[in-house]
C-alpha cells in the first residue's frame, strides 16, 4: 500500500516524522501552511531549512519566477508540483487550502504588490523587512489587509530574538539607570556583481541601499530598545558618486534620533565596511553592549559597569524558525502581533526622514507624529 502524502502531512502506514525528518521536511501534521515567495539567499539559506525547527509553521508552497529551481527545492522538501507556482498564476493560491501564509521574501520593490495580491487571495502575510520601498506602498499594504480583514506581519526577527529580548528587558527593568545613549553600527560591505546585491543598490528596487538593508535594524533597534519614538532626526552622508555601487543610493548614512525622554540614538549604516551588526544601550550606572547583536548566529550581550565586563548568557534559537511559529501562533489567535505592518510603517517614515534631512544638510526633520507601538515585544507571550 502506498502512502498518501497529503501537504498537511502524511496520512498512511510506514512514514512517520522521523522519516520525514530524514529528507529535511519536520512538520507537524495540521501546522500553519506557509507559502514561500521568492527563492533567493535569504529564502534557500535560512526560511526553507528553517521550517525543521518549527513547531507550528509548515512549508506548504512555493512561488518562483524558475521552476526548475522551485520544482527541484519542492521534490527535496516532499511538496507535490501543484505546491510550486509562478509570479503569473500567484493568484490561484486562493484556492489552495493548504496556504494559509504568505511569507513574502522578494526584492524590497515587489513587496507591496505581492503582499496586497496575497491579501486579497485571502491568505495572511508574513512580509520581509523594509515592508516596502515607499511610505505610500507601505500605507497600501496595512489598508489591504484591513479590507481582507487577514493578518500582515513584518519579518523583524530581532523582535522575537532572545539577546535582543533580553537587552530590552534591562532596559525596561531600571537596572541600568536611566537610558541616555543608543549607538547602532549596522554596516557591511556589498557587491555589484552579487544579484543579491545589485538591486540593494538600487533606489528604486531597495529604497535606500544600506538603510534600507542594514540600518534600518538600528531605526527599530532604538525604538524598541527604548520603548520610545524618536521626536526629531537629524543625518548626515558620505557617499563616493565615482564609486559605480552608489550611482543612486547613499553610502555610509549616520543620524541622531532625539527622544523626549531626553535620550538620544546614534545610528549608522553603510554598503562599504567591515560586517558589523552591534548596539549598545549607555545608561546612568550600566551600559549594556551586543557585538555582534543581529547576526543570525554568535552574538553576545554584555553588561558593563565602570571597568568590569559581564557576559550575559543567552540562549541561541534559530530565529527565522521562531519567527514563523510565532506568525502562526498569530494567525490561530495564540499570539498578539508584535511586529504589524505599522511597526514596518513607521520604520519607512524614519528612514524617509532621515534621508530627508541628509538631502537637506542636516537639517532637523521632525518625527513626533504620536506614533505608539501597539505591543512591547518584551512583555509579548506566544
Ligand atoms: P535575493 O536577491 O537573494 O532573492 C530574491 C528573490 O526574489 C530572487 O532569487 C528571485 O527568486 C525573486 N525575484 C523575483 N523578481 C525578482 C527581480 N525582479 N529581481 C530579483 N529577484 C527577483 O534577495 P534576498 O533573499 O537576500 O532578500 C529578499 C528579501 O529578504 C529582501 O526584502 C531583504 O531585505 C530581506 N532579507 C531579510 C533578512 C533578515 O534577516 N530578515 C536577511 C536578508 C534579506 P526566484 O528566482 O525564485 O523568482
Amino acid at each position: 500500500m502506498k502512502d498518501r502524502i497529503s501537504r498537511r502531512g502524511v496520512i498512511g502506514l510506514g512514514v512517520g516524522a522521523a522519516a520525514l525528518s530524514a529528507v529535511g521536511r519536520t512538520q507537524p501534521s495540521g501546522g500553519v501552511g506557509f507559502a514561500v515567495v521568492g527563492l533567493g539567499k535569504l529564502a534557500q539559506g535560512q526560511i526553507i531549512p528553517g521550517f525543521a525547527n518549527c513547531r507550528n509553521a509548515r512549508l506548504a508552497a512555493l512561488v518562483s519566477g524558475h521552476p526548475e529551481k522551485a520544482n527541484r527545492i519542492a521534490a527535496e522538501h516532499r511538496l507535490p508540483s501543484s505546491a510550486v507556482y509562478n509570479y503569473d498564476n500567484f493568484d490561484r493560491i486562493a484556492a489552495d487550502p493548504e496556504i494559509d501564509v504568505v511569507y513574502i521574501v522578494l526584492p524590497n520593490f515587489l513587496h507591496a504588490e505581492y503582499t496586497i495580491r496575497a491579501l486579497k487571495a485571502g491568505k495572511h502575510v508574513l512580509c520581509e523587512k523594509p515592508m516596502a520601498t515607499t511610505v505610500s506602498d507601505a500605507e497600501a499594504m496595512i489598508a489591504a489587509a484591513k479590507v481582507a480583514n487577514r493578518k500582515l506581519m513584518i519579518a523583524y526577527r530581532c523582535h522575537y530574538e532572545p539577546l535582543n529580548l533580553e537587552a530590552m528587558r534591562r532596559v525596561r527593568s531600571g537596572s541600568l539607570g536611566k537610558p541616555r545613549l543608543v549607538i547602532t553600527k549596522m554596516v557591511r560591505q556589498s557587491d555589484l556583481s552579487d544579484p543579491s546585491d545589485a538591486w540593494r543598490l538600487d533606489m528604486h528596487q531597495s529604497g535606500g541601499g544600506a538603510l534600507a538593508d542594514m540600518g534600518i535594524y538600528g531605526v527599530s533597534g532604538a525604538r524598541y530598545l527604548l520603548d520610545e519614538e524618536p521626536v526629531e532626526v537629524r543625518a548626515t552622508a558620505r557617499t563616493n558618486r565615482n564609486d559605480p555601487r552608489f550611482k543612486t543610493v547613499e553610502d555610509l548614512i549616520a543620524w541622531e534620533f532625539r527622544f523626549a525622554s531626553g535620550a538620544i540614538a546614534q545610528g549608522s549604516t553603510s554598503f562599504d565596511a567591515a560586517d558589523e551588526m552591534a548596539f549598545e544601550v549607555i545608561g546612568q550606572h550600566k551600559r549594556l553592549v551586543a557585538d555582534p547583536g543581529c547576526f543570525y548566529n554568535g552574538n553576545h550581550l554584555y553588561q558593563w559597569q565602570g571597568g568590569s565586563r559581564a557576559e550575559i548568557a543567552v540562549h541561541e534559537i534559530d530565529q527565522f524558525a521562531r519567527e514563523m511559529d510565532w506568525m502562526a501562533d498569530v494567525v490561530r489567535g495564540r499570539a498578539p502581533l508584535v511586529s504589524p505592518g505599522e511597526e514596518g510603517l513607521q520604520d519607512m517614515r524614519l528612514m524617509h526622514a532621515i534621508l530627508e534631512s541628509v538631502g537637506r544638510d542636516g537639517a532637523a526633520v521632525s518625527t513626533n507624529w504620536g506614533y505608539r507601538r501597539a505591543v512591547d515585544p518584551a512583555m509579548a507571550v506566544a
